[in-house]
């Protein structure tokens, strides 16, 4: 990992920047190729990518890379995709990143339907819009005929959602290309222009499985019933009183099992997620959530021991995301500040869980910001996107990239 300082992180130099010639052609050129950003949006967005399948989309984008005219367009181990564009030199090394997944289980209709200015479709804001930047800038650049001092990556990644874990950018840093570090990572996520995230979010998530023998509802009252048990331990978890500060919640977002209304069921399962700013806290959540699991399954054995039958349970850890913090001093921080005020933008400082958190969590210089444009719905078959202002968010992140690997001069 390289210490360097990119020569325009200053406001001042990032104005210059802002009326070099190349940038404005740059910026012209985003606002001319809006309708094409669009169908591109549209075709990507139609590609499904639920979890742990997002290859269809991943062999698209990387397709694209090619015809643009990246480098070496390819697709990792793990599944990530992977292009570069050359500098006058190697380094800086900047990444520009977006996830390729959504959340979404295959068999969702992903078609895109047109409400007016809207465009709505599951995924299609978090995070189409972010990974048809990834090719918007990318063209912006090559007819402008942009030249860097630093070497670019483009980068869509896997596995950033849910039971993903992370699991893309993780093998980048871990095991992957970037193992040895970069000196920019900048991650596309969902729309708008005004965040900057540069603190991740923690967060810890765990599978609730409870199991017993199972029967007949009639013929085997009295034994065991996991879904009672996963129920009391429910609404006791419900009940912890998580502090506003450090800003602290959980959610128990699926419950599974059981087969029939009239079996007692062998199995139940929930899943569960925890997230805090701090890492204490979570902690301090994953404790009690261990407590409330003992003591409901305790419980429920207890009330039916004149069965002779008891539950079982296991607790399984289906996610754990690092929290960390990209101090706002840090050069990459700074220029997106810049970069934002430059184009009118006033920044917000923001914190939650996104690819970043794993750079971040190992000490590299990242933040995610939004792509541009508007959304609503996200994570639910009703989301929608509203290209309206997009082409804001698609010249900060030029601008942004630009001024992090430094001009050619
Ligand atoms: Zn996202």
């Amino acid at each position: 990992m390289q210490n360097y300082a990119p020569p325009t992180a200053e406001h001042s130099t990032v104005q210059d920047l802002l009326y070099a010639p190349e940038i404005r052609r740059a910026f012209l050129f985003i606002d001319e190729a809006q309708e094409e950003t669009t169908e591109e949006l549209i075709r990507i967005c139609e590609i499904p990518a639920p979890p742990f399948k997002e290859d269809a989309r991943a062999q698209y984008v990387r397709r694209r890379f090619e015809e643009l005219g990246l480098e070496s367009a390819r697709i990792d181990s793990e599944g990530n995709v992977i292009a570069e564009r050359a500098g006058r030199s190697s380094h800086p090394r900047v990444i520009l990143s977006a996830h390729l997944d959504t959340v979404f289980p295959e068999g969702t209709d992903v078609k895109v339907r047109r409400e007016g200015r809207r465009l709505c479709a599951p995924g299609i804001a978090d995070n189409t819009c972010g990974v048809v930047s990834l090719t918007a800038v990318a063209r912006a650049l090559d007819a402008a005929d942009v030249r860097t001092e630093g070497r670019l990556y483009f980068v869509a990644t896997v596995g950033e959602e849910g039971e993903g874990n992370l699991r893309g950018v993780r093998h980048l840093f871990t095991e992957g290309e970037f193992r040895t570090g970069a000196d920019g990572f900048i991650s596309l996520d969902g729309p708008g222009v005004e965040r900057i995230t540069h603190r991740a979010l923690g967060s810890r998530r765990y599978r609730v499985s409870v199991s017993g023998p199972g029967g007949h509802s009639w013929g085997d009252f009295g034994i065991v019933n996991p879904v009672h048990a996963l129920g009391r331990a429910i609404a006791r978890f419900a009940a912890y009183p998580a502090p506003l500060a450090p800003r602290t919640a959980y959610n128990v977002g699926i419950i599974e099992g059981g087969s029939s209304v009239n079996s007692i069921p062998e199995r139940a399962s929930m899943t569960v997620d925890m997230r805090s700013v701090s890492s204490e806290e979570i902690d301090k959540l994953e404790s009690y959530l261990r407590r409330v699991v003992e003591l409901a399954v305790r419980e429920e054995n207890l009330q039916r021991a004149t069965s002779g039958t008891s539950l079982s349970y296991e607790m399984e850890q289906v996610g754990d995301r690092p929290s960390g913090e990209t101090p706002i001093e840090f050069p990459i921080v700074q220029a997106a500040i810049a970069c934002s005020r430059a184009l009118g933008i006033e920044p917000r400082l923001d914190c939650s869980s996104t690819d970043s958190n794993i750079p971040i969590s190992m000490g590299l210089p990242a933040i995610t910001i939004g792509a541009g444009g508007m959304s609503g719905n996200c994570h639910c078959l009703t989301e929608w996107y509203d290209p309206a202002g997009r082409e804001l968010g698609l010249k900060r992140v030029l601008l942004l990239l630009v001024a992090l690997a430094g001009v050619a001069g």
